[in-house]
């Protein structure tokens, strides 16, 4: 077994607050214990100890929207690419990801299900989010027009089906012909209905909420935009206690005021901060492919070279959270609530990973005062081990 190490003199982020000089002792995978003040000191010589001096110390991010990252794809990669981008975006705190694919033929999109269900089953991926093809060529984003369509529950249940129990969520346009159906059917089958890239009305959205829709993809990108007589989906997805909103706060996709007015109404805990990436994410600017559109990455934003609709993001979790504890200024407790706590509650994986606290896995982030990272721990091991010298 591992040996046993302590990470001390840390401003630790635990669920029921901030502590300063706090400390955390891992045990092989699993934290075994939170304290306050320093550590009771263990057998000499059976632990490591770490003295954090004064970093943050936060519980690792869980995203659950995300295309890929590291110059890979989790929309269209091999085995051995998917594990690529989860790496990298390991290195960025992120130690859960849901791969998220996107518009394809109903075929390859069942065949790539299975390959990333094996992952999903070794631990490598904590599942697969389908976005499309079952959504609005009005709304379509970067998504193939040609390959769009009605979301027929048959053609749902065949790709609930080729995940082997490992689909997570699935983004549609539920004012489309079969969606409401469609959020019963994934609702039954303990798939997350998402309500995105959709066209819907205020009214229309509400009756996706009542059927059984729980997340908001990406809040405010690829829906009608909030009007005074027209609220859209905005403001019934942002109003229903029952909604998780997904945020890409990567400052391109939002606007600070449009952050704000969403942690305004939702609150601490309906919030998930998502990446939302594409392969360049930790990788840098180029030509790429999402799925099967091209796409041009220039100053760290990728936009279709067709159309040049904004296709995905370069953001991994901690840009989003140093973002948002300083350019926002948001509490860095809600921060966390957004970037672990949430999506963690949200996938049902709550009872292993989204906080630090004792019998969970012992994934963590070691953050300095400028919120920058130098500390990444998945499951008791060091992806990125600080350098405190
Ligand atoms: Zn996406």
């Amino acid at each position: 077994m591992a040996p046993t190490k302590v990470l001390t003199g840390a401003r630790v982020v635990l669920p029921t607050g901030t502590v300063d000089g706090g400390s955390v002792t891992v045990e092989g995978t699993r934290i075994a214990s939170t304290a306050p003040g320093a550590s009771p000191s263990p057998v000499e010589g059976a632990a490591q100890t770490v003295d954090l001096r004064g970093h943050w110390l936060v519980p690792g991010f869980v995203d659950i929207h995300n295309h890929g990252g590291g110059g890979v794809s989790f929309a269209g990669g091999t085995a051995e690419d998917v594990l690529q981008g989860v790496h990298t975006h390991l290195r960025h705190g992120t130690t859960t990801v849901v791969a998220s694919a996107v518009t394809g033929d109903l075929d390859f999109l069942a065949r790539h299900a299975g390959m990333l269900a094996e992952l999903a089953q070794q631990g490598d991926i904590a599942g697969i989010h389908f976005e499309g093809p079952f959504i609005s060529p009005c709304r379509k984003g970067a998504h193939d027009e040609s390959l769009l369509r009605d979301p027929d529950p048959a053609e749902v249940r065949k790709l609930i089906d080729a995940a082997h129990g490992h689909a997570r969520m699935m983004t549609l346009a539920t004012e489309l012909p079969g969606g409401l159906d469609s959020v019963r059917l994934l609702v039954e089958h303990g798939v997350i209905a998402a309500v995105g890239h959709t066209d819907a009305t205020y009214e229309q959205t509400v009756a996706a909420v009542d059927a059984g829709a729980t997340v908001a993809t990406h809040l405010f990108n690829a829906m009608p935009p909030l009007g005074h007589r027209a609220p859209g989906p905005i403001a019934a997805l942002l109003e229903d206690e029952r909604v998780t909103v997904e945020l890409i706060n990567d400052g391109t996709h939002l606007h600070p005021a449009a952050l704000q007015l969403a942690f305004h109404h939702a609150g601490r805990d309906r919030v998930a901060f998502i990446t939302d990436a594409m392969d360049a994410a930790g990788f840098g600017d180029g030509r790429y492919m999402l799925g099967p559109m091209e796409v041009e990455v220039a100053d760290g934003v990728a936009r279709l070279v067709e159309g040049g609709s904004i296709a995905g993001s370069t953001l991994t979790l901690d840009r989003a959270f140093k973002r948002a504890a300083t350019v926002d200024g948001l509490p860095v407790e809600d921060v966390v609530a957004a970037v672990s706590a949430n999506p963690a509650r949200l996938l049902g994986l709550d009872d292993r990973v989204g906080s630090l606290e004792p019998g969970k896995d012992a994934d963590l982030v070691v953050l300095d005062d400028a919120f920058e990272l130098v500390g990444v721990m998945r499951k008791g091991e060091w992806a990125v081990a600080p350098q405190l010298a």
